[in-house]
């Protein structure tokens, strides 16, 4: 189940089976003139169903929307076996409920996804890739707002990463820091049109020159080539494995409204810091979408293991601060098992209802991915 069926660049879609490789379907799209957003780092090897099961968002959230937004059918098998065919290539449908949507993101604790249709885009033209070194998170969200409103919207990325991100990047990863000297924070931006003729290095080069003389950036380096911009992507995309290897990490996926973030990591910061001295903070992520990575490496010399054992302590402070400011402790991982039973407690008493009157209608004898989503039931029946 890994054909792509069809390409319609007219309607803008793209109809694929549930095991069609992301990039596979990336590369169709691309070879149709058309763009297929969704991008994230398992590209390579992540199914469209597995996509769509955990809803993922990857580094297009801010312009393209995630998963959810980009898909228009589905078909899935039921936990009895019976076989809802939803597989409507429609950007209008407003004839009940969204069963379609019921199932994005339930991380197949509803049913098997066999078949959807997706949104596709106009393929760009033009990318332009900056990374920019900033003197706050509030100036990298002052040049966020900046670049939308300069650019004509057409930010397609905007990820920040702190100077500790960075440095384990270039001490464990292989990469090569742009700048001659530190800078607190980064941000890698990329714009893009599918307009034809716009001189969009030239506008970039301006909305920079602008963000200089206002102070939101103090140093930056536009991408010469496609491979310089391939250079930048990876010192973002290489924090992950920089992190496994600078020691024990403490991970969090947290989302709060775009404005927020500042507030969040100053405030959830010195709150770790108070618990544990010396805890290296590794912020990163898609700040554009309201989405931080906000995790910690192990302080210098201390033994892993016992680093770890304090996940679940300082998922507790973390975790509280994001929800008080009305955000979420899972922006794009999802909940699988590792939240199963914490998400329960930071969901309402109703929330907590409907998930569990919902799993019970579709799939009552609790056979597809029991635990994962509605949360643990151990948890529940308190
Ligand atoms: C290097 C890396 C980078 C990543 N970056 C991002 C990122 O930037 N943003 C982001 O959102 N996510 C990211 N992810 C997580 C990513 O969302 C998932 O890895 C991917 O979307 C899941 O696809 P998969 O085919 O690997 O699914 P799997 O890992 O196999 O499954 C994921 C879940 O979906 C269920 N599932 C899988 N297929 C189906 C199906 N056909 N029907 C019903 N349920 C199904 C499984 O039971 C499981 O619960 C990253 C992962 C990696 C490894």
């Amino acid at each position: 189940m890994n054909r792509i069926r069809e390409v319609d660049s007219v309607n803008f879609t793209i109809t694929v089976e549930a095991g069609a490789i992301l990039a596979d379907i990336q590369a169709v799209a691309n070879g149709a003139g058309c763009l297929f957003p969704l991008s994230l780092g398992a590209e390579g090897s992540c199914t469209i169903g597995g996509n769509i099961a955990s809803n993922a968002g990857g580094v297009g959230v801010l312009r393209y929307g995630n998963t959810r937004d980009l898909t228009l059918g589905r078909e899935v098998v039921l936990p009895d076996g019976q076989v809802w065919n939803g597989m409507r290539p429609l950007l209008k449908d407003n004839s009940s409920y969204s069963l379609k949507n019921l199932f994005i993101g339930s991380e197949g604790s509803l049913a098997i996804v066999t078949a959807a249709v997706m949104k596709l885009h106009p393929r760009p033209s033009q990318v332009e890739t900056a990374y920019c070194a900033l003197p706050s998170v509030d100036a990298a969200l002052a040049l966020l707002a900046l670049a939308r409103r300069r650019s004509g919207d057409v930010v397609s990325a905007f990820e920040l990463m702190s100077d500790f991100a960075l440095s384990i990047v270039t001490r464990h990863a292989g990469g090569h820091a742009p700048f001659s000297g530190p800078s607190p924070w980064y941000a890698l931006v990329e714009l893009s049109t599918s307009r034809e003729g716009d001189d969009l290095r030239g506008l970039f080069e301006a909305i920079l020159e602008e963000a200089f003389s206002e102070g939101l950036v103090s140093d930056a380096v536009v991408a010469a080539s496609t491979e310089q911009a391939k250079q930048l992507w990876r010192l973002r995309e290489s924090i992950p494995e920089a992190q496994k290897r600078a020691g024990g990490s403490i991970k969090h996926d947290i989302s709060v409204p775009v404005s927020k973030i500042p507030a969040f990591i100053a405030e959830a910061g010195a709150a770790v810091e108070a618990y544990m001295p010396d805890i290296r903070l590794c912020a990163f992520g898609h700040v554009g979408d309201g989405n931080v990575h906000f995790n910690f490496t192990q302080p210098e010399g201390m033994d892993k293991q016992r680093f770890l054992s304090c996940w679940h302590a300082v998922n507790d402070i973390v975790h509280p601060i994001a929800t008080q400011m009305s955000g979420s402790i899972s922006a794009e991982h999802g909940i699988g098992l590792l939240k199963a039973k914490e998400i329960v407690r930071y969901r309402s008493p109703v929330e907590n209802r409907l998930m569990r009157a919902i799993k019970a209608a579709v799939d009552p004898a609790n056979r597809m991915n029991p635990g994962k989503t509605v949360g643990l039931e151990s948890e529940l029946l308190v």
